[in-house]
């Protein structure tokens, strides 16, 4: 379990007021100037010597996407910072926003200049009102310290404007090439890559893209040193990591915690235990609604990074855990996440415009019964020609719920469709 000294949110549950002045008593914006003074090949080998994997779902080392940002191009950079959090079952950079936009803003200015960006934008889900207006709120307060805009330079030692942009309630638009192309003020299409980001991303520029707590660890692993990072949690899955527990438990929560914490610990220790018992779970899915479903039997043991669960066939993704217990109908319960990833797929490409209508078709026809048994056969092959198949990886999110349905839970269709021609 985390110490308490080695939490990173110290203002996670927002006890204390998220402003500037209480901030800095947390110890944000604490001698900035001096870790932007050691430049930026500094700050990028630390960030890459901690192990920092992105926390939005890909698990990419932050440091290394860093280092793949030109030198030697004359043009503008960029940093954003994707706050567009749609992901179901994910609210953890909600609470960033809300309570801790300090530490946030502080790691834009030391991420921008890693990247050699003067100009950072954050790409706000629509929906998040309220969290934009606290987020206004305190870049207003570091513009006024000094911290960015025209003091910047002499303030923190890095020239630097911060600006919020709000989406319009696309999921797609978190996927980094749509935002990108929203941002720009067009639809929010994926872009084919290569080119990618780094070379050639928001208007043509060099562009480096990272979640929300990605960049708002960035400070304080500075401040304590990579090794401090690198010895939390296990190796090539390292830190802290901000879990979101839902669904079925005592105490839904978003809780910090080390990376590899057994699940069943993160369950009972923080959101109070399944509901009914450890021994009433059915599945969790472990990652955001994207990521394949796991069994009791493997949520007995499993720990929550990145390298545990893609051993299992799962993967971290958000660190959105959805707990389902005995009760729930879980073909109905993957059926309803078809539904809403064929909502919002942007139908660029057809395996996912068209496979995610007739995936959702099929999963309805599923958890009605009126199928053959053959058909599951027919929906773990069409789920396969989605995946990896498409412009960008929301045609995997298509896939996988249904894959791990079929994978752990084929006994239950095939009870149903045997009720359901009876
Ligand atoms: Fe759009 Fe889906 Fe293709 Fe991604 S995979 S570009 S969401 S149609």
């Amino acid at each position: 379990m985390l110490k308490a000294q080695d939490r990173i949110f110290s203002n996670l549950y927002g006890e204390k007021p998220w402003n500037l002045k209480t901030s800095q008593s947390r110890g944000d914006w604490d001698n900035t100037k001096k870790f932007i003074q050691k430049g930026r090949d500094w700050i990028t080998q630390e960030i890459q010597a901690s192990g920092l994997r992105g926390r939005g779902g890909a698990g990419f080392s932050t440091g290394k996407k860093w280092s793949f940002m030109p030198k030697d191009i004359e043009k503008p950079h960029y940093l954003l910072v994707n706050a567009d959090e749609s992901e179901p079952g994910t609210c953890k950079d909600r609470d960033i926003l809300r309570n801790e936009p300090h530490k946030l803003l502080e790691g834009i200015a030391l991420a921008s200049c890693a990247v050699g960006a003067h100009v950072a934008y954050i790409y706000v889900r629509g929906e998040y009102f309220r969290e934009t207006e606290t987020l206004q709120a305190a870049i207003d307060e570091a513009y006024e310290a000094g911290f960015f805009g025209k003091k910047s330079e002499k303030t923190i030692g890095w020239n630097l404007d911060v600006y919020i942009h709000r989406g319009a309630g696309a999921y797609i638009c978190g996927e980094e090439s749509a935002l990108m192309e929203s941002l720009e003020g067009k639809k929010g299409f994926p872009r084919i890559k290569p080119p990618f980001p780094a070379q050639s991303g928001l208007y043509g520029c060099p562009t480096t893209i990272n979640n929300v707590e990605s960049i708002a660890v960035v400070a304080t692993i500075l401040r304590r040193g990579a090794n401090w990072f690198a010895n939390l949690g296990r190796p090539n899955n390292t830190g802290t990591k901000i879990f979101c527990i839902s669904g079925h438990v005592n105490n839904p929560c978003n809780v910090e915690e080390e990376m590899g914490i057994p699940l069943r610990e993160l369950i009972e220790k923080h959101a109070g235990g399944v509901r009914g018992g450890w021994n009433n779970l059915k599945a969790v899915i472990p990652g955001g609604s994207s990521v394949p479903l796991l069994p009791k039997s493997i949520c007995d043991d499993v720990l929550m990074d990145f390298d545990s669960l893609h051993d299992v066939q799962s993967g971290l993704g958000t660190a959105a855990v959805i707990v389902m217990d005995e009760s729930t109908d879980i073909i109905k319960a993957i059926a309803r996440l078809s539904k809403f990833y064929m909502h919002e797929s942007c139908g660029q490409c057809s395996p996912c415009r068209e496979g995610s209508g007739w995936v959702w078709r099929m999963m309805e026809r599923l958890v009605k019964g009126q199928a053959e048994t053959h058909d599951i056969d027919l929906l773990h092959q069409v789920s396969k020609q989605i995946e990896g198949h498409t412009i960008c990886a929301f045609g995997d999110t298509i896939a996988w719920p249904v894959q791990g349905l079929i994978r752990h839970f084929r006994h239950e269709i095939e009870a149903r469709i045997a009720r359901g021609n009876s």
